[in-house]
């Protein structure tokens, strides 16, 4: 999370008649996005999402982005608008709704359908919602906003145009310009090529894919390789995607029709969102294809398909116990398909492949986006991105979504057709539009808020740094007893050390040193106990440093008796 200006202060209050953009999330990562507007002192947000830990984030369960900027202005919130279904722009918002429970919730039929249940598993159960559909112009407090469809990996996903009297402003959301898309839905670039003509002084847009060159394949690309798998699979098939992608479960209900194959939905998440996207419309299950996963035993493995959660590798989900033997019904035999239809997302390698050995090992033939084309991204790629701007031909560009490379190399694509103005922000870096021109004025501290059990922004990079060395070297603790009268040692020192196999090594050779070292302190006239364990850490800290090359976390314990 380093940004590029580091010698931004806090901005200065905002002019009369001016727009302000805050971006509080997704901005220098892919994840947690959040962007809130300001304008005539009431506040517009875009997307409250989650960032997934990684390695580096031992025990995290979520990442959310600060709403510390905005924490005593929750009452100027006018709307948050959710511009899709994905957990990246709505995982968050039951955390904002808990600090204002009655934000109203504007998005498409699908995406609060999403949220909804979401909100039902936080107890969030009096929220007022506002669904709209594309084409629909709702005002907010002093905003204007009117709702473009844009194709994406997930259904009904919209942009947003917002107008105020700072002028125009277009938030692209997550999309991508398929052409010939599954459900007939593109993205309309008639209105965004109206919303340009009328004068687009901001445009905001997904920079995920800007590095890639070209434009982003057909989801029906994908179509003849899922029939292939199919066809030269003897037994089962078990297909893992994201529970959230509509269209990927479509086509493999599709396939198992062609080939004459029942289907069950294995994962919660996943059971949860195709009967939601089933009840709304948005998938079509063909009669007699869907059966309950238990009942999958007594049919032949050759007319079987599981679709699961899991393509990421994530150690609780479905595939994952399958491939580790421990799901409850769902058993890899030998001969049997796995389908892993997903990208990869950066940093979830490991896991990923953890998962394909263990499934290879059992006898199943794994396909994945490694060895056949069974992924589609669900952005715009450098193509698309250069599109846009021409068909929109805004005075201001400010590239989401996206790491610091993906929000350049998107900069750069704005900057080669001629975008005027173009705005790299990170994180908390306030952009002002004033008279029709954007720029950075200063930022706002906020940083990752870490979710852990049921702890929100309690634990600390400091605490996670402590994790790290406790995973990495496990500790020592030293406890030594001091005489408060005699100020001499009278107990211990007594060492234990757990999770780097130290315990009952020549602990003795250190003992004589920590005690001579106490004894030099009080005799300087060191009483605080806190000053007295820092001196025991120093010595023990050397000691196992020079004589095992480890560095554990030591925790000294002086008691005073
Ligand atoms: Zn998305
Ligand atoms: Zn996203």
């Amino acid at each position: 999370m380093s940004h590029p200006h580091p010698e931004l202060s806090a901005p200065p209050e905002l002019a009369e008649g001016a727009l302000r953009v805050i971006p509080l999330g997704g901005l220098g990562e892919v994840g947690r996005n959040m962007t809130v507007f300001e304008y005539a002192g009431r506040l517009l947000v875009v997307d409250c999402g989650v960032l997934f830990p990684e390695d580096h984030h031992p025990g995290v369960d979520l990442i959310l982005p600060d709403f510390a900027p905005i924490r005593d202005r929750l009452a100027d919130i006018e709307a948050l608008v959710l511009t899709h279904g994905h957990e990246d722009h709505i995982g968050a918002t039951p955390y904002l709704l808990r600090e204002r429970p009655d934000i109203p919730l504007v998005g498409s039929e699908l995406t609060l359908a999403l949220l909804d249940s979401k909100l039902r598993e936080h107890r969030l159960k009096e929220t007022v919602h506002h669904r709209v559909r594309e084409g629909d112009r709702i005002s907010v407090g002093p905003f204007e906003l009117e709702f473009v469809a844009v194709n994406h990996s997930i259904p009904d996903a919209l942009a947003v145009a917002i107008r105020t009297g700072a002028g125009l402003v277009l938030h692209t959301g997550d999309f991508k310009m398929d052409q010939l898309p599954l459900d007939g839905r593109i993205t309309d670039l008639r209105a965004f090529a109206r919303l340009g003509e009328e004068g687009v002084d901001l445009f905001l847009t997904d920079s995920t894919n800007a590095e890639t060159p070209g434009f982003t394949p057909a989801e029906r690309s994908i179509t003849p390789v899922i029939d292939q798998v199919f066809r030269d699979s003897a037994r089962r098939v078990v297909v893992a995607c994201f529970a959230s992608h509509v269209h990927r479960v479509q086509q493999v209900l599709d396939a198992a029709v062609a080939h004459d194959r029942k289907v069950a939905y294995v994962g919660r998440s996943m059971v949860r969102n195709m009967m939601i996207a089933k009840e709304l419309g948005f998938l079509t299950v063909p009669a007699g294809v869907l059966v309950d996963a238990k009942e999958l035993a007594t049919l032949p493995p050759e007319r079987v398909v599981l679709i699961s959660t899991g393509s990421q590798g994530e150690p609780m989900s479905a595939l994952s116990r399958i491939a580790q033997r421990t799901h409850s019904f769902v058993h890899i035999e030998e001969g049997d398909t796995v389908l892993l239809a997903s990208s990869l997302i950066p940093g979830n390698e490991n896991a990923v492949y953890r998962v394909i050995n263990g499934l290879a090992r059992w006898g199943a033939r794994v396909v994945h986006k490694g060895n056949a084309l069974v992924h589609v991204s669900g952005h715009a790629s450098a193509g698309e991105l250069l599109y846009c701007y021409n068909v929109v031909r805004p005075r201001n560009v400010l590239p989401v979504h996206g790491e610091i490379r993906h929000l350049l190399a998107n900069a750069d694509l704005a900057r080669l057709t001629g975008v005027p103005h173009v705005v790299v922000a990170e994180d908390g870096v306030v952009v002002d539009l004033v008279d029709g021109v954007a720029s950075v004025v200063g930022k706002v501290e906020c940083g990752y808020v870490f979710v852990d059990g049921s702890s929100v922004g309690d634990i600390t990079e400091s605490d996670l740094k402590d994790r790290r060395i406790l995973g990495e070297e496990g500790f020592l603790s030293v406890i030594v007893v001091v005489d408060s009268v005699t100020g001499k040692v009278s107990g211990g020192p007594e060492i234990h050390a757990r999770g780097n196999a130290l315990e009952g090594s020549s602990f003795e050779e250190v003992k004589q040193p920590i005690i001579e070292a106490l004894d030099r302190a009080i005799a300087e006239g060191t009483t605080d106990a806190y000053q007295l364990q820092q001196t025991v850490r120093r010595v023990v800290g050397r000691w196992v440093s020079s004589t095992h090359r480890r560095r554990p976390m030591i925790i000294p314990v002086v008691i005073e008796a």
